[in-house]
């Protein structure tokens, strides 16, 4: 099968973004915001003109958006549902100077108690809006990965049985460079697109400039936004595909706790080992610190078992890397994201006292 993997230039879409963002900006401080206010939280419906752009939520619980369960509010909490209202909300925090972080389905991070200030945006829709063009798939980055693995397997284009049972968005998934020991979901990505958040505008990056590799991608050092991902198509057999992820899915049951509230694993494999199995040997299973918990059937995965706090994680982990690095000389690092803390507070989690 030939190939139109061709990355599209700047075009028309990006030409907009840069007019919605430079005039929303440029109009800054004058936006005018109606304020209502809910049970919890206040929230500000940002008025540009005659036009309600896009809703903002002041202090907005985020626990409830991850899944491990754990984490303080956001100051301001956005969950745009398009490109322009992605826009409209950068261009709201670049006006009032407020430091912006994203996360998509929220299965691979650990959000402090004191919560983040500045603009969370939440990109995470629950319907997969996907698009076959030419020779390539393309995917929303907030689309659920899950969503995306049925309809590309069931509908026979595209092979990402590899990936079924995976937790979270597209969006997530690229920045983690998600993926099993069967693949990485890198090996299938013709380009992305990312949305600069300092200037609004688009760019599009082939596979190669990605920096992909083991559970990291470029995004973990130069910001940017995910906002779709192109796949290349295959040709097979869609039912032997679902059925290849279906028998994925019934591994993972049985291999991982089920029905708990976690991150999945906390620490990325070393060269030629495997972390859970480290944290088991260094006898960590069922270790505890107030309700942040070792997993009892998975030595990688850490567990909300109640009312954990971000600080029970913080010296659970703690608590993993000196005894690992005790017994066996190994330096785990962390794959799971910290947001929330202080660039020092995240230097702390890698030392080994
Ligand atoms: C039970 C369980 C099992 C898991 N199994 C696996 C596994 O087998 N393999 C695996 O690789 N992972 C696994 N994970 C981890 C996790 O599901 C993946 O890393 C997933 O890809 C994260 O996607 P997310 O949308 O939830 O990202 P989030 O957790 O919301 O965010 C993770 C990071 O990605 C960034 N991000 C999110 N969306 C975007 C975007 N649109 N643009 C740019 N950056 C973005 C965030 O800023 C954050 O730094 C598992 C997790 C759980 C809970």
């Amino acid at each position: 099968m030939q190939f139109n993997s061709a990355i599209p230039g700047p075009d028309l879409a990006n030409r907009l973004c840069g007019c919605i963002y430079e005039a929303s900006a440029r109009a800054g401080r004058n936006l005018c915001c109606f304020q209502g206010v809910s049970r919890k939280s206040e929230i500000l419906y940002v008025i540009f003109g005659a036009l309600v752009t896009v809703k903002l939520t002041k202090n907005k619980p985020l626990a409830q958006y991850t899944t491990i369960g754990v984490g303080g509010a956001a100051e301001y909490f956005c969950q745009p549902c398009n490109l322009r209202e992605l826009l409209e909300a950068l261009s709201y925090a670049k006006a009032h100077d407020l430091p912006v972080v994203w996360l998509g389905g929220g299965s691979n991070i650990l959000i402090h108690d004191r919560g983040i200030s500045g603009l969370v945006l939440r990109l995470a829709n629950r319907a997969s809006n996907l698009v076959v063009k030419g020779d390539l798939v393309i995917a929303e980055a907030g689309s659920l990965l899950f969503e995306l693995v049925k309809h590309a397997c069931k509908g026979g284009f595209l092979d990402l049985s590899f990936c079924a049972g995976i937790p979270g968005t597209c969006g997530g998934a690229v920045y983690m460079n998600a993926g099993t020991s069967n693949g990485e979901i890198s090996q299938k990505i013709a380009w992305v697109e990312l949305l600069d958040p300092a200037t609004g505008s688009l760019k599009v990056r082939s596979s190669q400039e990605m920096g992909f590799g083991y559970r990291t991608s470029i995004l973990q050092q130069e910001p940017g936004i995910v906002t779709r991902v192109a796949f290349y198509c295959e040709e097979g057999d869609g039912k032997l595909w679902w059925e290849k992820a279906r028998a994925q899915i019934a591994r993972r049951k049985k291999l991982q706790p089920q029905r708990v509230r976690t991150a999945g694993s906390f620490f990325r494999n070393p060269p030629e080992q495997v972390a859970g199995v480290l944290i088991e040997r260094a006898g960590l299973k069922g270790a505890r610190i107030g309700d942040a918990l070792v997993s009892t059937i998975h030595g990688n995965f850490l567990v909300n078992a109640g009312q954990a706090s971000s600080d029970h994680f913080i010296q659970l982990i703690r608590l993993v890397r000196r005894s690992v690095f005790e017994k066996f000389g190994v330096r785990l690092e962390l794959e799971v994201s910290l947001l929330g803390f202080s660039e020092k507070e995240r230097g702390d989690v890698q030392l080994i006292l």
